[in-house]
């Protein structure tokens, strides 16, 4: 690894950690899940794998479905070093919930998680990255809930409009409320932004454009979110009949995960956002002056010049 890589905040690897029937693209029903395999020992292991090889430690955003129905596994995990966040319940995306039934979520998975794990649980990732324009008041629920950084937000419109926040940050920026927002990846051509780097993102564009995402955030001293979801490294999971599109984006490469992230192990350095909250809380690196409110970030807009 060279000096200046050295010198870099480190990158965080996180995973979300859910079955393949969690995924919204495959639409299958909750009253489905409890007579369907996880199919999540042969992946995690594999992770676990890859994580012990580069000696580093992650984040596992966990489902608190899957923490009830195999708990030893995320005890493995977290027994390996890595940090255990939050991802909800019952993977519910945030804009079909009512405030109070997202407090209700948030709080049983946490709770889940904390007896588990025995201790506390400070992040959190919403499912399918669907805290956006319309839901920012989630934020202010994570943080009275004890949660102190959220990483949720794609600083991107969203071609479906369930995520996104198009003039956000791309930097990790304290909130006024105190949490932390540690904002997904994106690829910027001029003034557009593509999301990268990350999720599917990873396994659909060329990895040129993982290159350059790297690239472009390490210039400006700030990390790549990479995120992975275990059936991302599992091509023989069984196949749905799906419309075209959800089905690109779900099985489209799922061969060559494994490698993708063997390669970006290799050549950058990660760690868990527990790791980089605790960095920029003690540096100080926070927006303490003009500090970038929901407004601020609706009123630039997309294309604005980023922070
Ligand atoms: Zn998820």
């Amino acid at each position: 690894m060279s000096t200046t890589q050295q010198r870099q905040s480190p990158h965080a690897f996180t995973v979300d950690l859910e079955a393949w029937f969690h995924a919204h693209n495959l639409n299958i029903a909750p009253h489905k899940w409890d007579q369907l395999p996880l199919r999540l020992d042969q992946p995690v292991q594999q992770l676990l794998s890859l994580l012990d090889k580069y000696h580093t430690q992650a984040t596992f955003f966990v489902l608190g479905y899957i923490a009830k129905r195999h708990p030893t596994l995320v005890t493995t995990i977290h027994q390996a070093g890595h940090e255990i966040a939050c991802h909800g319940m019952k993977h519910q995306r945030v804009d079909e919930l009512s405030e109070s039934q997202f407090r209700d979520d948030v709080a049983c998975a946490k709770n889940t998680l904390e007896s588990l794990i025995g201790e506390p649980v400070i992040g959190y990732r919403a499912p399918a990255y669907t805290i956006g324009s319309q839901t920012h008041w989630a934020l202010d629920v994570l943080y009275e809930l004890g949660l102190r950084y959220d990483s949720s937000i794609y600083p991107v419109r969203s071609p479906h409009g369930h995520y996104g926040i198009p003039g956000a940050p791309l930097s990790p920026t304290m909130l006024e409320s105190g949490l932390y927002e540690f904002p997904l990846p994106v690829w910027q051509l001029r003034n557009h932004r593509l999301p990268a780097a990350t999720g599917g993102y990873l396994r659909l564009w060329p990895m040129i454009i993982t290159r350059q995402t790297f690239s472009q955030y390490e210039k400006a001293n700030r990390p790549v979110v990479v995120n992975v979801h275990p059936w991302e490294l599992d091509p023989d999971q069984p196949r749905q009949q799906v419309p075209f599109m959800r089905r690109l984006s779900h099985y489209t490469n799922l061969s060559k995960t494994v490698t993708r992230l063997d390669q970006l192990l290799a050549n950058h350095h990660f760690s868990s956002l527990r790791d980089l909250y605790q960095q920029y809380g003690k540096e100080g690196r926070s927006f303490a002056v003009g500090a970038p409110s929901f407004a601020y970030w609706q009123r630039v807009g997309e294309g604005c010049a980023v922070p």
